[in-house]
């Protein structure tokens, strides 16, 4: 009843009502929509700290998938610098694997170079063999011994086939791979200098070139917020591992490297495998967190918080390059499955990771709303600056290549294990091979992403991620479930042209 007496009918469905069990249908993030609420904080208020797992918390709720188009160490440094994480892909050995996290511990700036490296006896024949570079490194054993820049090798006289060892710089500045962006960004200039190799502090082993160009890009980029920096000073990172016995060893390589929580990866986590490898990383290694997955209902989730996951992963079939739901008749709709598995994983106190089917910002509003606390994307991430891969030429387009890691040219590299095919002698894909357009960079972009997410929390009326969940659990937030041509009015209709420039 309002201050005029007017009874006002109560609107939308409650979650609990939407998400009944006597509701057969399932439903995706394009099914449903929130109601707004009210309003009474600026955008810039919503805070986006979350969690991932009962003992890792991010500044903000982004999470890269462990996909060998996704998730390498400069996908990792960046979503670390972001304030979010990133999962190692496992489609590798253990050694390889633990290398990655290595070299995401050893940097604090939100890039990974390539530099140009030679030993004490090789020449430079031509200028190309600079490449984009400034500089070429000489180095023994990775140790660097000294530069040469493209002015010494043209101040050459006409033999150009001198040692490099014999007319390279020795005396070089050298920074640490350790430093912020800031001191590096400070140490060129203070020393007017155009570029800068930077060394581990642990081995010299030379990690990177940094010049003035990146100290540009860099500044160009919305302002980062708070990175995610584990209890070692470094850049949080995870890491995907499997169920196998032989993963343990993988887990020893991690662990040693400095990884801070492990994804246990498979496409149904419910299983006695996953259930016996999540007890053994508790017991083994009882600091470091573990997630389990994937999981689509409560009694999978309860199986797994019981054997002692610390975080849980929520999507079978979702993803966008996925065929699980053609292929073996299992799954559900992502929207559904995220609210019946955070349903009782909140009131255990454990996180739940949304995976797959994020296509834009409502939809990692929605997965936050309906109760998990991050949202893991492939497809969102993959294609940008940081994903691995080369950019190629399709139908006019610059795009990289994106993969399902059920597909069967990712498991012919090993990612079978996921999807239990390892062991048969008929591998059957549940992936498939695509590409994606060229997005640019994760630093640029995810900022945008996360105020649109914020513009729609406060839309909701909900100042942070925890609010919205106690609002959802409420029945404060009311939903509803849009018909097709509800989704069509929704988005950009009745145009004869238009460009979607989302900022
Ligand atoms: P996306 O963000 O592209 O929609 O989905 C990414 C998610 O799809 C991954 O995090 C992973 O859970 C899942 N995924 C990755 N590769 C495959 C695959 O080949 N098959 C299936 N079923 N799921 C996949």
């Amino acid at each position: 009843m309002n201050m005029n007496g007017i009874e006002i009918e109560e609107d939308g469905l409650s979650s609990a009502s939407l998400f009944s069990k006597t509701n057969p249908y399932s439903y995706t993030y394009d099914d449903v929509i929130f109601l707004p609420h009210y309003i009474d904080f600026p955008t810039d208020s919503v805070n986006l700290t979350t969690k991932l797992t009962k003992n890792i918390n991010l500044s903000i709720p982004c999470v890269s998938s462990p996909m060998d188009t996704v998730t390498e160490s400069y996908m990792a440094v960046s979503m670390a610098a972001l304030g979010g994480i990133a999962i190692i892909h496992n489609n590798n050995n253990g050694v390889d694997q633990a290398g990655l996290v290595r070299s995401v511990k050893s940097r604090r700036i939100p890039f990974v170079s390539d530099p140009i490296v030679m030993s004490f006896n090789d020449c430079i024949h031509s200028v190309d063999d600079f490449g984009d570079s400034p500089c070429v490194f000489v180095t023994d054993s990775n140790k660097l011994l000294g530069v040469v820049s493209k002015l010494d090798w043209e101040r050459l006289s006409d033999n150009k086939s001198v040692k490099v060892g014999e007319y390279m710089s020795k005396s070089v500045l050298k920074g640490l791979s350790s430093y912020s962006f800031e001191q590096a960004a400070t140490f060129l200039a203070a020393n007017k200098l155009d570029y800068l190799p930077l060394v581990n502090e642990v081995d010299g082993e030379v990690m990177d070139l940094f010049t003035s160009d990146d100290v540009e890009r860099i500044r160009g980029f919305p302002k980062l917020g708070a990175p995610s920096v584990g209890k070692d000073g470094k850049f949080l990172v995870g890491a995907a591992i499997g169920t196998r016995e032989q993963e343990k060893e993988r887990l020893e390589h991690l662990v040693k490297a400095g990884v801070n929580v492990v994804v246990l990866d498979s496409s149904q986590g419910n299983s006695i495998y996953q259930l016996d490898m999540i007890k053994y990383v508790k017991r083994t290694y009882p600091d470091l967190d573990v997630i389990g997955g994937n999981i689509v209902t409560a009694y999978q989730a309860q199986n797994l918080i019981e054997a002692g996951a610390d975080g849980l992963r929520v999507g079978m079939g979702s993803g966008s390059i996925c065929t699980t739901q053609e292929v073996c008749a299992v799954g559900r709709g992502q929207a559904t499955a995220v609210y019946k598995v955070s349903s009782i994983a909140s009131k255990q106190g454990v996180p739940v990771i949304a995976d797959g089917g994020i296509a834009n910002s409502g939809h990692i509003v929605k997965a936050l709303v309906l109760g998990a606390s991050t949202v893991m994307m492939g497809s969102f991430l993959a294609g940008s600056n940081e994903a691995p891969g080369v950019y190629e030429s399709q139908g006019g387009h610059r795009v990289k290549k994106y993969r399902g890691m059920g597909s069967l040219e990712a498991m012919t590299k090993g990612s079978d294990a996921r999807y239990l095919g390892d062991t048969s002698k008929l591998k059957v894909a549940q992936g498939v091979v695509g590409a994606v357009a060229d997005k640019g960079s994760v630093l640029k972009f995810i900022p945008y992403t996360m105020q649109a997410v914020k513009q729609g929390f406060q839309d909701l009326g909900a100042p942070s991620v925890e609010s919205a969940h106690k609002l959802l659990q409420s029945s404060v937030l009311r939903l509803e479930v849009r018909t097709g041509a509800a989704q069509a009015e929704g988005g950009v209709h009745d145009l004869l042209s238009y460009a979607k420039k989302p900022f």
